[in-house]
């Protein structure tokens, strides 16, 4: 990959901090930045940070000022922003306008939004095309400005302090305990690929929330792509980053295709736990907003309960281990729970959550459902 221009390195960085009202669009709009203008080498970047073409309008007049430019089309007013904050706000704002009106229903994925208004953006044809090819380079990009830990805070007034998001499995090898992948769905997606997705939504879907709410949140995964972590080395980062809450996220399989539903494990007291009452409260929160959230989407879904480890079988879940949260040597515990959030091998969590038209929104409901419950119980740590 080329050497990536430092004005534009400046804007991911910022753009990775900022909340937006739709994290998922975060890469999408990015990549049109890119596009527009020219990776940020165009003047009207250089000289105005307008990184997308925006052109003045006089409602614009809270985030930018009026400039006469020279474009390729002809010398046109366009907006100059003082800052590169600005002109984020300035680019969110001026999608909110008139002739982009109902974009908010078209916000499910970065196809839908691009694909809705780019046309109105710029009519050439192929535009929205362009923009998504860009779309992976725009990710790895923002993905780098991140702080290195992968962490995304979002900042306000009332502190929840942090969360660690661990979505089980991954890569190809069994490392320290973890095995690559456990379930597979009928359709033949791994459980590892799902865990994943689901915690990348709830993240974005906290950050979200917090961000209406006015809360202050950091979120943290252990993993953000496909690799493989030790049972220990997940747990771990909870205890490196002083969390409040931990979540181990799975996916369950059976040879039944009948078996269905959602269950939570918290570490049992014979297996050691310093904070167990907390970590049952906490497990059955996360539970209960879980079931919620899938049997809005799936009706014949069950409620399996919330359960202590020595239920899985070997005795305990390492992941849950007081020692390796780092709950040994904290006044302030950390309450953890591990979910295994649906069996992918039942036809009806296939349909809902999977591969199914409507499983888009259907994933986002349920993990805005555990969002909220999330926050809720943090809330009450803080
Ligand atoms: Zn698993």
């Amino acid at each position: 990959m080329m050497a990536i221009n430092q004005l534009l390195k400046r804007l991911a960085t910022i753009y990775a901090g900022e909340t937006i009202r739709y994290p998922n669009l975060r890469a999408v709009s990015f990549a049109q930045w890119m596009l527009e203008s020219g990776r940020a080498t165009s003047p009207l970047a250089t000289d105005h940070y307008n990184f997308a073409g925006l052109k003045w309008r006089p409602e614009m007049g809270l985030f930018a000022t009026r400039v006469n430019y020279a474009a390729h089309d002809g010398t046109d007013a366009y907006c100059k922003f003082a800052t590169l904050e600005n002109f984020i706000r300035g680019y969110w704002a001026f999608i909110d306008r008139a002739p982009y009106s109902g974009w908010e229903s078209h916000v499910d994925t970065p196809e839908q939004y691009i694909h809705y208004i780019g046309p109105i953006y710029t009519p050439s044809a192929g535009y929205a095309d362009k923009v998504l090819a860009l779309v992976p380079e725009a990710q790895s990009i923002l993905f780098e400005a991140v702080t290195s830990d992968g962490t995304v805070a979002n900042s306000g007034t009332t502190k929840l302090g942090t969360l660690v998001l661990d979505p089980g499995h991954g890569g190809t090898v069994k490392i320290g305990g973890s095995s690559p992948n456990n379930a597979t769905s009928i359709s033949g997606v791994k459980e590892k690929k799902l865990a994943l997705e689901f915690c990348l939504l709830l993240r974005d879907e906290l950050i979200r929330q917090a961000g209406v709410a006015n809360e202050e949140i950091k979120v943290v995964l252990t993993r953000e792509t496909d690799v493989n972590i030790g049972i220990k080395d997940r747990a771990a980062v909870a205890a490196k980053h002083q969390a409040q809450a931990f979540i181990c996220m799975h996916f369950n399989g059976d040879k039944k295709p009948s078996v269905s539903g959602v269950e939570t494990y918290y570490r049992a007291a014979v297996n050691g736990n310093a904070n167990l009452a907390d970590d049952k409260a906490f497990g059955r929160i996360v539970q209960d907003a879980l079931f919620k959230g899938l049997k809005a989407v799936n009706p014949g879904t069950k409620n399996r309960g919330l359960k202590p480890d020595t239920d899985t079988g070997p005795g305990s879940l390492g992941v849950l281990s007081d020692a390796a949260l780092g709950n040994s040597t904290r006044t302030a515990k950390c309450v953890a729970a591990y979910v295994e959030l649906e069996f992918i091998t039942n036809p009806a969590v296939e349909k809902t959550l999977i591969s199914g038209p409507s499983a888009v929104s259907n994933r986002k409901s349920v993990m805005a459902e555990l969002a909220k419950a999330v926050r809720g119980h943090m809330r009450k740590l803080a």
